[in-house]
């Protein structure tokens, strides 16, 4: 048994000679659920580690390239379980869940060692969501000296303004920024100061040139999608992102008895959810204008929404707003579904 779990057997693989390229070199064929991953998380070492009880090397494999490791062995969509090779066998290993085994064993006060500037120049990075973020980590682990510019009050971006708290126990999002931050001391942060032109507050890019060796802009998607159908511009019509950043920003909306969340992927899980909590747990539907096939939202977050009693409406296409003063009226067209899209989800 050690033999075959030992890591160290684990070498690159070498191509066979027919499959040989012009470089001659032997080639690392990372796995699948590693090329899933949008971080390429190496899980087949932290697992290996894991089965060697070696929980501090498996927090250093799971933590190489995603500082946000507690958050994400919650609340990641784990891409790489449906890419992993059990899933046509014996069921996906449940490489998510062995993520957040590592960091709650471990703890938040577990910590790689400190790395200090070694570099003269410095970095800027505008946006301090989870690319920036990771980012700011790569560089100052690098040597530089980072310096990220944030508009809002907190770091974190669609991490703390797009998650609802009910999706995470409290302390989880400070846990991972804690971490990194006392790991990489030469992150420097600056609250509340939005990239602008010159002379409007906050920074604009030219000092940021002046000020810096290179500047990073990760400002990420802020803003949702609007329905782009008539009447859409009724302000009681709100799209789910802003929806979810009032939320997270302390707004407790009175919401409607009844509530329609248009759209079927993650956002709008959280969305309809969210909802239900703020109407007094009274009706919201979601309406989806694929069939249940074709639902983007992963599984776990969709039966989460119904197990609360929220009723999920396939087929159903949005095409006008009304509104009155006693509420608002959607009218929809039914769907029937054609060839598939580029994603390969069949189009409406
Ligand atoms: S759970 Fe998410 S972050 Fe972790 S390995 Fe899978 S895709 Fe990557």
């Amino acid at each position: 048994m050690d033999d075959v779990y030992n890591i160290d057997r684990v070498a690159p693989a070498c191509a066979p000679e027919n499959f040989a390229d012009d470089t001659g070199e032997a080639h690392f064929v990372p796995a699948p659920c590693q090329v899933a991953c949008p971080v390429g998380t190496d899980a087949p070492s932290y697992i290996a580690h894991i089965w060697d009880g070696e929980i501090e090397k498996a927090f250093e494999a799971i933590t190489a390239t995603n500082p946000f490791s507690s958050i994400c062995g919650r609340v990641c969509d784990a891409p790489c379980e449906p890419a992993c090779r059990r899933a046509d066998s014996d069921g996906a290993i449940g490489i998510r869940n062995l993520k957040r085994y590592v960091m709650e064993k471990l703890g938040k006060d577990h910590s790689l060692p400190p790395v200090s500037v070694s570099r003269p120049e410095t970095v800027a990075v505008v946006g301090s969501g989870p690319a920036g973020l990771t980012a700011a980590q790569d560089l100052a682990v690098a040597g530089f000296e980072v310096h990220v510019y944030e508009m809002t009050d907190r770091l974190g971006g669609m991490m703390v303004w797009g998650i609802p708290a009910f999706r995470l126990p409290p302390g989880t999002i400070e846990e991972d920024l804690n971490r990194m931050l006392t790991r990489c001391p030469g992150i420097k942060i600056h609250l509340g100061t939005p990239l602008t032109s010159q002379g409007e507050g906050g920074i604009s890019l030219d000092e940021l040139k002046g000020k810096h060796h290179a500047v990073l802009l990760t400002i990420g998607a802020w803003w949702g999608k609007s329905m782009e159908i008539p009447g859409a511009d009724d302000p009681r019509v709100v799209d789910g992102v802003e929806f979810l950043r009032r939320i997270n920003g302390g707004d407790r909306p009175q919401l409607p008895d009844t509530v329609l969340v248009i759209g079927g992927g993650d956002v709008a899980m959280d969305a309809c959810r969210a909802a239900k909590r703020l109407n007094g747990g009274k009706t919201v539907k979601v309406l989806y204008r694929r069939g249940a096939q074709e639902i983007s939202a992963r599984n776990e977050e969709l039966e989460d929404a119904l197990r609360e009693g929220i009723e999920i409406v396939y087929n159903r296409q949005p095409v006008a707003v009304s509104g009155d003063d006693n509420g608002l009226s959607l009218r929809c067209v039914e769907t029937n579904l054609g060839e598939p899209d580029e994603g390969g989800r069949r189009r409406p």
